[in-house]
């Protein structure tokens, strides 16, 4: 055995044992549209890295990924020949160290440049690598290159196939039409994370609890929550009321506006909770008007603000979809797609009356309607008919002299802002669905934001879908009363550039997009990234995500969502929030109190305890008792700091690599990550006593009936 190969067998070892440390992120540098380019760092392919150490000029070490990367938190999932080859470089010349590099489960290929030795071996799942052996005379480069394809479970796809069959193709991946007994490395869900039952291992583009969590009352409660903390920053999202629960807030509220000035007259919209496609929605002046009922039911909704001052093109309202890629929880990693599309209203916009309220076309800008309108204009070109690219909107109105640049960094700031409201949330469901421990896939998804630009060019959120609609092609009537399916060129141009791109980024290889060798023909990505590039900017919003992180580290029993009275007080004792003046007695009344009021007002309210939102309301109001004097988001913040303070001791390093969001996890951002820690596994032993209480009284939150399996 030579020299040479002993020295790789040595730098093998290195790179188990260094698997702690990683490159930094893969993904380019990204720029808002219009500031310059920036100056991308130049990356080799990370499915190959050559390294030149000290004594280059006889060893060459090509790492080569294959395999689904069904990374796990913690020490295993780390990038050890990553840091190993970070190292080399710090010595070598040439040297490029790849990112992202080694995943589990990967063959690496070891050449000893010079000698012709080939040493190929394989890690395991858990990390181990099980065998080296040297073979000769191997061309290096057939080796080096040979990768197997990505491979794909379509089978669930439903409206999204023709879009995703095409960037399948593009990208040279394996498509399984029908699904596959092995795993796939990606699975493609046209409706929800359970449309496919049992997956253990490979990526979902769907996160569980996405439905419900942008379903129009949980996503209006969402970032009322962050207003309270955040006003001014979220002032994005209209004013809304929870029907029927604040219908006399709203009323009241109403009426003394009109008493104070009786020239002011509002108009609200009407929106049913979980309503798409514009079904259901009616716009009103009067609370009286309000329909409560349907039967002898009332109707969960929302009453909102009507932006009645819209944008006009053409003297017709529109409004923008954009697509916003969500990569990873934790770290949170977003993407926003360069293009999007504008949904043009069918009849010129007058401001509401009591004459045009009922008019549709004139104020509502869904898609689903106004292809019934007999105005609709389908169109080849993207920069006219009903419904057009971002980009030519936004080059019109540049034209016109609009400070394009200003409006695209609010729609930026207005996504991520949205994102990190509710992303607390998508946690609970996220370690409830997936333990940490229990296999389970990785996961991602699109997202679709509906923003409306007002007359003054500041974006408004009207709703974000979970379930955006990929078509690319249209229904059209081709001959009186024939309906045919004829393909959309916007639509396909818009949309299977996301969803390639959001496959290039998911890349379980992460081979760095830019630089694999079947991308040399495809165009650059129309994703960018918005976070953590912009971590700096938003990162002292993300305080609810922190109270989340409490809350799940005080939840204790896997699968659980709610907490209970003994887990609420354990949380109180281990935080050391009670004293003579709040007494237990008092914090029983607390819980009782809050979980009383919030029974009834949430959808899934048939489960006992204390859901996140309730929870966060017991923060709050404990914040507001120990720092009376502070401003409310300092009271917040100084609670958090207090409860986080005391956990330290407890929790150790071990905490902060319980859960991971994404399990796919090779680059631990420090500083971005909120330290979600693992209830089950390392809480103190009276926080497992006091969940193994609280579970009588829960059952596991099941999915709900999704009514969601319609697009938007
Ligand atoms: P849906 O999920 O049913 O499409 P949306 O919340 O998207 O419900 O509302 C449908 C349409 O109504 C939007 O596309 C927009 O044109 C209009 N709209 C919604 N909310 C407002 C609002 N607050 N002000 C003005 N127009 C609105």
């Amino acid at each position: 055995m030579g020299d040479d190969y002993v020295k790789v067998r040595v730098q093998l070892e290195q790179m188990r044992s260094f698997g702690e440390d990683e490159g930094a992120d893969a993904e380019e540098q990204q720029q808002l549209p219009g500031s310059s380019p920036p100056h991308a760092p130049v990356s080799p392919d990370p499915s190959s890295v050559t390294i030149a150490g000290s004594d280059a000029s006889s060893t060459s070490v090509t790492c080569k990924q294959r395999g689904k990367s069904r990374s796990r938190p913690g020490r295993d999932d780390k990038n050890s020949c990553g840091k190993h080859l970070q190292d080399l470089s710090l010595h070598g010349s040439a040297a490029h160290a790849g990112k992202n590099l080694n995943r589990l489960g990967h063959e690496r290929t070891l050449h000893i440049r010079g000698t012709g030795k080939i040493l190929q071996g394989k890690s395991e799942t858990n990390g181990n690598y099980v065998s080296i052996h040297p073979s000769k005379n191997i061309p290096e480069v057939k080796l080096a290159n040979k990768r197997r394809p990505v491979t794909v479970d379509t089978a669930k796809a439903k409206t999204s196939l023709e879009a995703l069959k095409i960037s399948i193709k593009q990208l040279k991946w394996k498509e399984f039409p029908l699904g596959r007994r092995a795993a796939c490395d990606i699975y493609w869900h046209g409706v929800s994370f359970h449309d496919n039952e049992n997956i253990v291992s490979g990526q979902v583009n769907k996160f569980p609890g996405m439905i419900e969590m942008l379903r129009k009352i949980n996503m209006s409660r969402a970032v009322r929550t962050m207003q309270e903390l955040f006003p001014e920053e979220y002032d994005f999202y209209p004013r809304s009321w929870i029907l029927p629960e604040e219908y006399q807030q709203f009323s009241t509220q109403i009426r003394m506006v009109k008493e104070n000035d009786a020239t002011v007259n509002p108009t609200f919209i009407v929106k049913p909770d979980g309503g798409s496609q514009g079904d259901g929605i009616y716009l009103i002046r009067d609370p009286s008007d309000l329909k409560l009922m349907a039967g002898s039911q009332a109707k969960q909704g929302v009453v909102q603000e009507y932006i009645h001052k819209p944008l006009l093109i053409d003297k017709l309202k529109f409004d923008i979809r954009l697509y916003v890629l969500i990569k990873s929880l934790e770290p949170l990693e977003i993407y926003i797609a360069k293009e999007g599309l504008t949904r043009f209203c069918t009849e010129p916009y007058q401001e509401p009356s009591q004459k045009n309220l009922s008019h549709v076309f004139m104020h509502l800008t869904n898609y689903s309607l106004n292809v019934h309108s007999g105005n609709f204009v389908h169109s080849d070109s993207q920069n006219t008919g009903s419904k057009r690219t971002l980009s030519s909107v936004l080059y019109r109105l540049a034209a016109k002299g609009v400070d394009i640049k200003k409006v695209w960094s609010d729609i930026i700031a207005l996504v991520i802002k949205t994102v990190i409201a509710v992303v607390p949330e998508l946690k609970v469901y996220y370690q409830a669905e997936i333990p940490p421990g229990k296999p389970g896939p990785t996961c991602f998804q699109i997202l679709g934001f509906d923003i409306l630009l007002m007359k003054n060019l500041k974006p408004v959120l009207l709703e974000v879908n979970s379930n955006p609609s990929m078509r690319i092609e249209h229904e059209q009537e081709v001959a009186p009363g024939v309906y045919e399916y004829v393909p959309s060129p916007v639509d396909k141009e818009v949309k299977v550039g996301v969803i390639r791109d959001t496959l290039r980024l998911m890349d379980p290889a992460h081979r760095k997009p830019s630089v694999s060798p079947d991308e040399a023909a495809l165009p650059s990505l129309c994703l960018k990234q918005v976070y953590p590039k912009y971590t700096k900017q938003f990162n002292y919003l993300r305080l609810v995500e922190r109270i989340a992180s409490l809350f799940i580290r005080f939840l204790g029993v896997k699968g659980n969502m709610r907490l209970g009275p003994t887990a609420f007080r354990t949380f109180i004792r281990t935080c050391k929030l009670s004293n003579s003046n709040f007494t237990m007695a008092s914090v029983d009344i607390l819980y009782i109190d809050i979980t009383r009021r919030w029974s009834g007002s949430t959808p899934d309210s048939r489960e006992a305890g204390m859901g996140l939102q309730a929870f966060v309301e017991a923060f709050f109001h404990l914040a507001a008792r120990r720092f009376k004097s502070l401003p409310m988001r300092e009271q917040v913040a100084s609670l958090l700091d207090l409860c986080e303070a005391q956990l330290e001791p407890q929790s150790g390093a071990e905490d902060r690599r319980s859960v991971s969001c994404s399990r796919a996890l090779p680059r631990a951002n420090k500083t971005q990550s909120l330290g979600l820690t693992n209830p089950q596994l390392n809480s103190p032993t009276p926080l497992r006593r006091a969940a193994s209480q609280d579970y009588r009284l829960h059952q596991r939150l099941k999915p709900r009936s999704l009514r969601a399996n319609v697009e938007n």
